[in-house]
């Protein structure tokens, strides 16, 4: 080693007495072994020195001086025990000054490799000097933390046997023990040490450390446990002391400690022990040594000892975590999570989902493989979201980065010949008027009856015929297109649909229903007769022959109840009904028997279920009698909802065919629903409340016997799911149109388990819920848990709602869906499914929403949702009633674009405005309009897209001079419901195939997704005849973000995102695509232009988006996405989305598309959008955030707000960073966004 010269220049006073004795150690280095006294003397006294003048550490340790490297290099030659000892203690009082800086310094010169050194020569002595070990393992153990090499170290000098060799000669000696502890404790941070020293009988002998309470050493206890806790993280070590029986003896320590630490004086050590635990539980052999040792049962109780005190709350977070791992896991309570309900599809294509979901055994797809964890790499890893952790990488490899699929590709790529077939779906372009007369419709003022053009009467003059679309089974009955008009088949009427009312051989005046009330009775004849029709989807839960029986005596009682409620049970006359009516107020009632719903509730239920309204209403035995056949007041909402008519709603229900065979009508759709004028404010999340829930599931294992596990509804029973009853229990129904809830298990007397169903010929996708409930008690809170939730965040963490719709506030004049409950979180359960039923490698945690909720009314029904329903009945009723509002300046058209699997139409609009006159000119510039295509609801669950798709059909049939002129600029081609089967059937994702319809774009199915095939047709004519819509718009919802937003496709974005090498020319791109969002930002309050992308993902390239965009060359192409939770920007910010906000959106949507026309119209029209800036600016923002998945869009939300409570098993964070992270993203909302997860399967 050089000696360094001792600097006295600079900024050291040249006369300090302890730089002059420095400057004689170091003259001394050379030779310091002969001067064995002399050293000492020198060391003795420049200890004392810097021991009684604070100044003459300081110019030691100034900067400039060469103090310390004099020290060290005097250290490092001496092997005089005293001069070592001096050194030692100089070190050490320098150090304990202005630690960080200090030790910094000591550590960049090598110091501690020098200390290492020394213990190395020091553990050679026989005895050791104790003295010696005790100074170098004090001043080790004060530089350890800061030396971030400081594990290597002294692993590669030999210094970890020294110290643990110490430790077991002085296992009495605490003195000695402690620092010696507080160094170890420093190795076992490193994991390589932590093996090692495991290796060699460290955890074993950390335990002969620890102790019973007691007062005596509770430091060196502290130290033992932090050097254990780090051990056990590692998992071999974890199974060594799961092995050595060690888990009983930790628990038994913890309960001492709990019990005497009476003033919480020892939070240290208590935490200390449930950290380890904590780490060995992260093994399967450590849960199981908790559970036998009744591990739940010491920390639940001590928990709930330390709930009331708040300082205590780290205690009682990691036992939390602790228990909530440890819980068993537990298969639903399900015979199988496959759909309750199953349709035989055309064809099962092996490789399909469906095909998956059919070649399961029974039993294999859903027992928990406990084998999971067995392998010990494979549990290193094992955190809370490893589907996320995937899915937070896949989204950077999911950028499309093959230029050549991002240049859209023009053609349709099929035959004119194929597609010549859909020119009968656009009429209006080889439309000549010559027929009308437009003086007449000019002057008939209200009435549409004149013209030609109502639903399903498009003048078609050539004699229809059936299309057939030419495929290798081209001549199969059910490749027949269902035109209106045209009966697949003599024998039978054809399917029913928005526009199939009119059916063919009597053809309806839709224009008529609307009239008033009293005609609609004396016109029945003009009301198809239901579709009753033998069918072909039997549900095969029952055997075919009695599901027959049973429909047909449904079908009977259908039409009986049908008549009752057009006949008998109308006694006002539709004139008094419109006295004294208030525009703002539903006062106006009238009177229907109960029970309203088809009746074939009654006849199907000996019990009485929920909808039935007498029974349910006295439930006080003989009373029931005397209520049967009560009439109910019941508000007229048609009067408020123009869309809306009860009767009319009733009837549509009838054409709609469900698998299940619903017979039964929920109030909710029956009476409509009006928005509430209150505002619904994010709901603010209560401190704690995951973690009382939490709990109160633990509690079940804790106390069994107060558990009632009573199964009160159960659709796997289909010839009862309700349970005969005490009534004690609530009622449960959802039997209905797009209901959703499979089986409820009544817990305690207040709370209950919810199952929910799978998508039909599936075995996952639960999500939507749509349920009823009758027979609640007032004045007390019911807990309700839907317990097989998937997704493993929701925004019901984050301020939502779900919904409830009350019948007793409906009939006092409030019909409405609100906003509903209280103590609302989201989080991992005990439930699981098998790795094989998961599809993946790993079984799969099912999530909890729960909610409480305070029921206002006795005798009530009320009805729960996860968004504001919209079933296919809704639809085919407002589009019934749209015709209504049609003036003869609207050309609408309604047709059948075909017919789904479940045997129900597919409607497709076309609305546009009637030319002026026949004249060339006016018909020349009525076929020339661009076409906006616009679709919604391929996913069922999505409610919302089907609001705002309301909204924009309302608007674009208004009176009002926008809508005369947009109606004047283009041509609409609309399929408001590309997934009717999903929606009825109450699926959150997927058609009756079992798969998700919007990754079938690409190449659909004609037999499988018969509503995607025709769509696309559609598109590929209107490219063919070079007629390709101006903008298309596939409407959604979005279950994890806030706001309003888009997707679009841009190859520049893309590129931008994928650093792809790409010429020039791939940047070349007109910004069009980015007109109409903006626009929609300036104009529509929920819109969010932040969170839009225009990214081309992998994962998405069968989405309608891309590929209308991609193979039919829309630039336009966009998903528009609808928040089911709230806003958190613009007028809406902090409140909840309601179906007034979405209709709105629906609205605005067709205001921005008269502002495109305009700004279409200008050359320089980007520049006015300033749209370059606004790329710049997003560039900008991904830039700087060190987040690089910032432009996936998807989720908003990070997974862990609430993390404690959230990660069950997230084995090595350090809680308190946890809460701190958490804490920063409550006071940092953008930071929200940028850590945003993903997730493949939105859109
Ligand atoms: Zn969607």
């Amino acid at each position: 080693m050089n000696r360094p010269k001792m600097a006295t220049e600079k900024g050291v006073p040249s006369n300090s007495r302890v730089m002059m004795l420095l400057g004689q150690l170091e003259r001394m280095n050379g030779d310091i072994v002969r001067q064995a006294e002399t050293a000492r003397q020198v060391t003795a006294k420049i200890l004392h020195l810097i021991q009684t003048q604070e100044k003459s550490g300081k110019e030691v340790m100034s900067k400039g001086s060469s103090g310390m490297e004099v020290i060290l290099a005097s250290l490092e030659s001496t092997r005089d025990v005293q001069t070592i000892l001096n050194i030692l203690s100089i070190l050490t009082e320098l150090l304990t000054v202005g630690r960080g800086r200090r030790v910094g310094v000591f550590v960049s010169k090598g110091g501690t490799g020098i200390l290492f050194h020394t213990l190395l020569s020091a553990s050679k002595e026989m005895p050791p000097s104790e003295e010696l070990m005790l100074q170098l393992h004090s001043l080790l153990a004060k530089v350890g933390p800061k030396d971030r090499k400081f594990g290597v170290a002294a692993r590669l000098s030999g210094a970890l046997n020294v110290t643990v060799n110490l430790i077991k000669q002085n296992l009495q000696n605490p003195k000695l023990l402690l620092p010696c502890l507080q160094v170890l404790r420093v190795y076992s941070t490193n994991s390589v040490n932590a093996i090692s020293l495991g290796k060699n009988g460290v955890v074993e002998l950390l335990f002969k450390v620890l102790a019973p309470y007691s007062k005596k050493n509770t430091s060196l206890l502290k130290v033992a446990l932090d050097a254990l806790g780090a051990l056990l993280k590692s998992k071999t070590n974890a199974r060594r002391a799961a092995d050595g029986g060690y888990v009983p003896i930790l628990l038994a320590l913890y309960a001492d400690w709990h019990r005497n630490d009476a003033r919480h004086r020892h939070m240290l050590i208590r935490k200390g022990l449930l950290v380890c635990l904590r780490n060995i539980t992260n093994i399967k052999l450590g849960r199981k040594a908790f559970v036998e040792a009744d591990g739940m049962r010491v920390l639940y109780n001590s928990s709930t000892e330390c709930l009331p005190v708040r300082t205590l709350d780290p205690l009682v977070n990691t036992s939390s975590l602790i228990m909530r791992k440890c819980f068993p896991k537990n298969r639903l309570p399900l015979p199988t999570i496959k759909s309750a309900f199953v349709f035989q599809l055309p064809h099962v294509p092996g490789t399909g989902p469906a095909g998956r979901t059919y070649s399961q055994g029974p039993g294999v797809d859903d027992v928990v493989d406990e084998s999971d964890d067995n392998d010990e790499a494979d549990t290193e890893n094992d955190t809370e979201n490893e589907e996320d952790e995937k899915d937070q990488q896949s989204p950077n490899d999911d950028i499309e980065t093959d230029l050549n699929k991002l240049h859209p590709r023009k053609g349709p790529g099929r035959p004119y010949e194929e597609l010549r077939v859909y020119e009968r779906f656009f009429v209006e372009l080889s439309e000549d008027f010559q027929g009308f007369n437009f003086e007449s419709s000019k002057s008939s003022s209200n009435t549409s009856l004149s013209s030609p053009f109502s639903s399903s009467v498009a003048p078609v003059r050539s004699p229809p015929r059936p299309i057939i679309v030419p495929t290798a089974q081209a001549f199969s009955p059910k490749h027949t297109l269902s035109l209106p008009g045209l009966p697949k088949d003599p024998q039978l009427p054809p399917p029913a649909s928005a526009s199939s009312p009119p059916a063919p051989l009597t053809p309806l005046q839709l224009d008529n229903i609307h009239v008033s009330k009293d005609q609609e009775k004396t016109e029945d004849s003009h009301i198809p007769t239901t579709d009753r029709r033998d069918r072909t989807l039997s549900p095969l839960g029952r055997p075919p022959t009695e599901a027959q029986t049973i429909e047909k005596d449904l079908a009977h009682v259908l039409e009986r109840v049908s008549l009752d409620a057009l006949d008998g049970v109308l006694p006002l006359d539709a004139d008094e009904a419109h006295i004294g009516v208030k525009q703002d107020d539903v006062s106006v009632t009238r009177q229907i028997q109960s029970p309203l719903l088809l009746g074939g509730l009654s006849a199907r239920r000996s019990g009485g279920g929920g909808s039935n309204w007498s029974s349910d209403c006295g439930s006080e035995g003989p009373e029931d009698e005397a209520a049967e056949g009560a009439v109910l007041e019941v508000p007229d909402t048609a009067l408020l909802l123009p869309l809306h008519d009860p009767d009319l709603y009733v009837e549509m229900v009838k054409g709609t065919l469900s698998v299940p065979q619903y017979a039964e009508v929920a109030y909710p759709d029956y009476f409509g629903h009006v928005a509430p004028t209150f505002r619904e404010p994010l709901l603010e999340r209560v401190y704690g409340v995951q973690r009382a829930k939490i709990f109160q599931d633990i509690e079940r294992l804790i106390h069994p016997n107060d558990i009632l596990d009573k199964v009160v509804y159960d659709l796997d029973i289909p010839s009862c799911p309700v349970i005969e009853d005490d009534g004690e229990s609530l009622k449960f129904n959802s039997q209905f149109e797009s209901g959703n809830l499979r089986k409820a298990v009544q817990v305690r007397k207040f709370e209950y388990d919810l199952v929910l169903n799978s998508d039909i010929n599936s075995n996952h996708y639960h999500q939507w819920f749509y349920f009823e409930v009758s027979g609640m008690k007032v004045g007390t809170t019911y807990r309700f848990n839907i317990i097989n939730c998937e997704k493993s965040n929701s925004q019901f963490n984050y301020g939502m709602q779900a919904l409830m719709y009350s019948v007793q506030e409906a009939i006092s004049g409030s019909p409405r869906w609100v906003r509903t409950g209280t103590d609302i979180c989201y989080y991992k359960n005990h439930f699981a499914r098998s790795s094989i039923a998961a599809g993946g490698l790993k079984g799969k945690s099912y999530y909890t929403l729960t909610f409480s909720i305070n029921f206002k009314h006795k005798d009530d029904v009320c009805y729960f949702a996860y968004h504001y329903p919209y079933t296919y009945s809704t639809l085919k009723m407002h589009l019934s009633k749209l015709e209504a509002l049609r003036t003869p300046q609207i050309y609408l058209r309604q047709d059948v674009l075909c017919e789904t699997l479940g045997g129900n139409g597919c409607p497709l609009l076309t609305i546009t405005a009637m030319p002026e006159s026949n004249s060339n000119d006016h018909i020349c510039q009525f076929r020339n309009r661009p076409l906006i295509f616009l679709s919604a609801r391929v996913h069922p669950g999505e409610t919302n897209a089907s609001w705002v798709m309301k909204g924009t059909l309302e608007f674009l049939m208004g009176s009002s001079p926008l809508a005369n002129s947009l109606r004047e600029s283009y041509i609409f081609k609309i399929v408001p419901m590309l997934n009717p089967d999903g929606v009825i059937n109450g699926n959150h994702r997927c058609s009756l195939s079992g798969e998700d319809l919007n990754r079938q774009w690409q190449s659909p199915n004609l037999e499988l997704h018969p509503t995607i095939y025709h769509t696309k047709s559609l598109l590929q004519y209107l490219a063919h005849i070079q007629r390709a819509p101006l903008v298309f718009c596939d409407y959604h919802g979005h279950s994890r973000k806030k706001n309003v937003f888009m997707y679009g496709c841009s190859v520049k974005e893309t590129v931008w995102q994928s650093n792809i090498s790409a010429t020039s020319s791939d940047l070349q791109e007109d910004l069009a695509y980015r007109a109409l969002p903006k626009i929609l930002s300036q104009i529509a309050p929920a819109f969010s232009m932040a969170s839009c992308s225009f990214v081309v993902e992998r994962s998405k390239e069968s989405t309608a988006r891309v590929v209308v965009w991609r193979e039919i060359g829309v630039q336009r192409s966009y998903t528009m996405e609808s928040t089911l939770c709230g806003c958190d920007q613009g007028k809406y910010k902090g409140l909840q989305i309601g179906t007034r906000e979405l209709e709105e959106m629906g609205a605005q949507f067709c205001v921005a598309l008269l502002r495109l026309k305009r700004l279409t119209g200008l050359r320089n029209h980007q520049h006015l959008l300033d749209l370059e800036s606004d790329i710049i600016g997003s560039q900008a923002k991904v830039v700087s955030s060190s987040c690089p998945t910032t432009y996936v869009l998807d989720e908003d939300e990070p997974s862990f707000l609430e993390a404690i409570d959230y990660s069950a098993e997230s084995n090595d964070e350090d809680l308190e960073a946890e809460n701190e992270r958490a804490a920063e993203v409550r006071e940092h909302p953008d930071l929200l966004e940028q850590l945003s997860d993903s997730d493949n399967h939105r859109e």
